[in-house]
């Protein structure tokens, strides 16, 4: 059985400060940090002692944690493990880049965003080509504001065209964009619209709980990040037990990494194999219908 896996322990803190962030600029003890460390020991090992499944996993944390060693090292030891198809994170992209030589490179990805307000382009957008250089699947992206269009285009114009940057939509600021806006973000992105969407998800039958789910530092399991009753632990013998297809009891869903796991969707076969890095499937063969006004995926 293949299990996607989202991961997102005690780390609660970044080196950015972005204004619209919990855990902006907020520091954590050595204590916590090494408790951090601690849970994605244990967590590495327990992937590596169920050889069993196949997984995917995505790290997500609350803040930055690749300024942490211990999870550019949990990357370099799960790309190692035969049994892990893939290893991705979310992240500012701050962190140096050259320890990614020490991984499998095919199974390793990252989830870039830009934060302008923190970084200057020319920063980001270096650190992304150099990810490009060592050969490293990616995505990239920005939050939807228009303010940030400048920066935006100049990313889309210097970033090598098989490179995927996605928007990310504030739902709250949809009423305050011009329709000009929202054009100007599908011609960037052209699934920004369907991340406008607050998805019905009651009673519909998602594949979290069943295939993916979320798991904490302690090991808990929960369905998805936005359900937060546990449905069991993966350091309990009978963890699997917990593995069923469910029904959402959430009203709606509007997060990426949750939404794209609802099946009436089928964003699965959008996003294929880069389904947890948000890399879409084709990306180039999209990329170039749309640029001839022929996007196979329109929202
Ligand atoms: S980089 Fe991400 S985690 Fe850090 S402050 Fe900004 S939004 Fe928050
Ligand atoms: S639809 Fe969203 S909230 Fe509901 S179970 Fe799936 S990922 Fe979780």
């Amino acid at each position: 059985m293949h299990l996607k896996i989202l991961y997102r322990g005690s780390l609660i803190s970044c080196n950015y400060g972005c204004e619209y962030c919990p855990f902006a600029k907020k520091q954590q003890s050595a204590a916590e940090l090494a408790t951090d460390k601690q849970e994605i020991e244990r967590f590495i090992n327990w992937i590596a002692q169920n050889s069993h499944y196949k997984f995917s996993i995505l790290f997500t944390p609350w803040g930055e944690a690749l300024i942490h060693k211990w999870y550019q090292q949990a990357l370099v030891k799960l790309t190692q493990m035969p049994h892990v198809h893939k290893a991705a994170i979310q992240t500012n992209l701050s962190c140096k880049l050259d320890w990614v030589e020490d991984c499998n490179k095919a199974k390793m990805a990252f989830w870039a965003t830009f934060h302008p307000e923190w970084v200057t382009c020319n920063k980001f957008l270096s650190q992304c080509l150099e990810l490009n250089q060592r050969g490293i699947n990616f995505s990239a992206g920005v939050v939807g504001f228009p303010q940030f269009k400048a920066q935006i285009t100049y990313l889309r114009q210097n970033l090598p065209i098989h490179i995927y940057l996605w928007i990310n939509a504030v739902k709250k600021e949809l009423p305050n964009l011009s329709q000009e806006d929202r054009a100007f973000f599908q011609s960037i992105d052209p699934f920004y619209e369907l991340n406008t969407q607050h998805y019905p998800s009651l009673g519909k039958t998602c594949r979290a709980g069943k295939s993916l789910i979320s798991i904490d530092g302690e090991g808990t399991i929960k369905r998805c990040h936005f359900i937060k009753s546990p449905i069991g632990n993966i350091y309990d013998y009978n963890w699997e037990d917990s593995l069923f297809e469910r029904t959402c009891i959430n009203e709606t869903c509007h997060c990426h990494i949750g939404y794209v796991h609802l099946d009436y969707l089928e964003l699965d076969k959008v996003f294929g194999s880069g389904i947890l890095e948000r890399i879409p499937h084709n990306w180039d063969y999209n990329l170039a219908a749309l640029l001839t006004g022929e996007s196979k995926y329109k929202a």
